[in-house]
């Protein structure tokens, strides 16, 4: 049995109607750790359970080391998850109680990121938040679900952080005989990474992050995500962190569904950018989730933004 559940595959009448075509959801945000990330990072953990870990370590804290802290207490593995001061209370307490051990440690991610490394012994396992193959193969699996279902779309919309998602669904496209689907790659414009290692046309790492959407903000792609975005199939587009937010409100009410701003750039895109779908008749959105963002959250930066 894997770690991640088969999601839900729905056509949506108001994303549909706000875009002027016919808008597919695959409902990742279901995941019982809030987002797509079990796919790829329970595999991985999976893998190194079978190889003899005997401790998975995260520098995340948020949906990439959530799913580590899952998938450890599924395989009845210890977790630690070493994450700087600036960490919220609320991410804290989703690891805790998914049982992790949480080590707070540093001003910035690097810092606790540098601890996380040191304590690495032989029979520990460190998972990456997106640049591992293993956790691409793993993320594939939701296309495989949807090629399963025979529901072909002409394009993917997705949230790009580090690029591991985007890594992953192209890897399922390909696999399923879909190679020749585009994929619109949604970030916040304070968190780009990936459209100024497209716009350079070589990998590119932007000077800081400025966007509330935590969970995209990578300094820069992998090299894999970047390599895949010069076959000429993926384009970039960005939306505001006001877009964001007020997508994630409007899918709420819609779907009655709480995602986080980093999902709400991918849901904005079909809310609010009619021209960037203009060639495509029958566009799939990932909805890619988050557990880090709650309702109260969603109101302060509705106000802030405003
Ligand atoms: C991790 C994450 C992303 C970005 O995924 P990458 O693999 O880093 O590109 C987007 N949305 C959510 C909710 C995430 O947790």
């Amino acid at each position: 049995m894997p770690l991640h559940i088969h999601t839900p595959l729905i056509e949506s009448v108001p994303l549909s109607r706000a875009a002027g075509r016919s808008i597919w959801l695959k409902l990742e945000c279901l995941q019982p750790p809030g987002s797509f990330k079990i796919r790829g990072i329970g595999a991985a953990c999976e893998h190194y359970a079978s190889q003899g870990a005997k401790r998975l370590v995260s520098s995340s804290g948020g949906n990439a080391g959530l799913a580590v802290a899952y998938a450890g207490r599924h395989l009845a593995i210890p977790v630690a998850v070493v994450v700087p001061e600036t960490t919220s209370e609320r991410a804290k307490e989703l690891l805790r109680l998914e049982g992790a051990e949480v080590i707070v440690h540093g001003a910035s991610w690097q810092e606790a990121n540098a601890l996380a490394q040191s304590l690495l012994g032989d029979t520990d396992a460190f998972l990456h938040p997106f640049d591992n193959p293993l956790l691409w193969t793993g993320h594939a699996s939701m296309i495989d679900e949807v090629a399963a279902s025979g529901n072909k779309p002409d394009a993917v919309l997705l949230s790009v952080g580090g690029g591991g998602l985007l890594a992953g669904v192209m890897e399922g496209l390909a696999r399923n005989g879909w190679g020749d689907v585009s994929v619109l790659a949604a970030e916040t414009q304070g968190a780009a990474s990936l459209h100024a290692a497209m716009q350079a046309g070589q990998p590119t790492a932007i000077d800081k992050v400025t966007s509330i959407a935590t969970s995209l903000g990578a300094r820069q792609v992998c090299a894999k995500a970047f390599e895949l975005s010069q076959g000429g199939l993926v384009h970039s587009v960005l939306v505001s962190d006001q877009q964001a937010v007020t997508a994630c409100t409007r899918f709420l009410d819609d779907h009655r569904l709480l995602v986080e701003p980093a999902c709400g750039a991918a849901l904005a895109v079909a809310y609010d950018m009619p021209q960037a779908l203009a060639p495509f008749n029958k566009v799939l959105v990932i909805v890619c989730g988050g557990a880090t963002a709650s309702a109260e959250n969603l109101r302060h930066w509705t106000a802030q933004l405003a």
